[in-house]
């Protein structure tokens, strides 16, 4: 693990698919993280019974209610976030939550464009306003140098169907409004890395391969363990050559 060590992490959409398996391989970690925030939005639904389950065993996995689209629910779980952490700051944000409805050119509306960037991309940008002052203490109190998730980081969860460069083909990937939502993620890291590196926070959009979750279907050709390790292994191991990149869960720069 080259000497990395997650003090403090949040994840986002942390109940099922891809984010409840890092928080599940994060408390498995030979050094596992003082805290873990886990945030869904219905933490007492029986869609969050396996997050719960493992909040009964792990004292240092906190649930937090948070609905991306709802900005008071952010600030609220920010609230709890900061006396949890009484000052020490948060290393670690990965907004990971998402939806991917389909939508073709010809179906595509107003509404499905507007919801699915709600979540996709105001609610990253607003979950990151939130947790920012505590990226920023936590940066600013590590005696590691440079950029790394062990010190300060933003992860913003993408996809390789974002890209303008090598767009998948329509055929193979017909959701328009998750392709516009992500690419407009893209440049949202971006902008956050050029503004927050002078502050010690590395940002990274991340691809996480196409995985065997409700969104990435049964056909997938990973699993989510599969994935999660190789996006650990990735978050260890992550520094100033990549910030600011789209990178895969093998840590390889994707082509915008
Ligand atoms: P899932 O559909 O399995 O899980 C999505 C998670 O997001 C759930 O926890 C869901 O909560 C949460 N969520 C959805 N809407 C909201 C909202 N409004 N507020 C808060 N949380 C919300 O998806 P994956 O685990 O597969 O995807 C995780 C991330 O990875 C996404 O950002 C996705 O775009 C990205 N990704 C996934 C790929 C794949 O192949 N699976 C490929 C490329 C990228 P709830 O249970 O309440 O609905």
């Amino acid at each position: 693990m080259s000497g990395a060590h997650f003090h403090s992490v949040l994840v986002t959409g942390a109940n099922r698919g891809i984010g409840l398996e890092m928080v599940k391989q994060l408390l498995q970690l030979r050094e596992p993280p003082k805290w873990v925030f886990a945030t869904c939005r219905d933490p007492h639904g029986g869609r969050s019974q396996e997050l719960r389950s493992l909040a009964s065993k792990h004292p240092c996995l906190v649930i937090l209610q948070l609905e991306s689209t709802d900005e008071a629910s952010i600030k609220a779980a920010a609230k709890e976030v900061e006396v949890h952490l009484a000052g020490s700051g948060l290393n670690l944000l990965i907004n990971n939550a998402g939806i991917m409805p389909p939508s073709t050119l010809e179906s595509v509306d107003k509404e499905d464009m507007l919801s699915v960037y709600r979540i996709n991309l105001i609610g990253p940008m607003l979950v990151t306003q939130a947790f920012l002052p505590m990226l920023k203490t936590a940066a600013k109190k590590s005696n590691r140098k440079g950029l790394s998730c062990s010190r300060a980081a933003i992860i913003n969860v993408s996809t390789i169907g974002s890209s303008i460069g090598r767009p998948p083909s329509m055929a193979m990937f017909p959701v328009i409004s998750y392709r516009c939502s992500k690419t407009a993620l893209n440049m949202l890291t971006r902008c956050q890395s050029l503004e927050y590196k002078d502050d010690g926070i590395l940002c990274v959009a991340l691809h996480p391969g196409w995985v065997k979750t409700e969104m990435g279907t049964e056909k997938a050709e990973l699993t989510v363990q599969e994935s999660v390790q190789g996006i650990i292994q990735v978050l260890s191991s992550i520094n100033e050559e990549k910030n600011s990149r789209l990178v895969d869960w093998e840590g390889r720069i994707v082509p915008w």
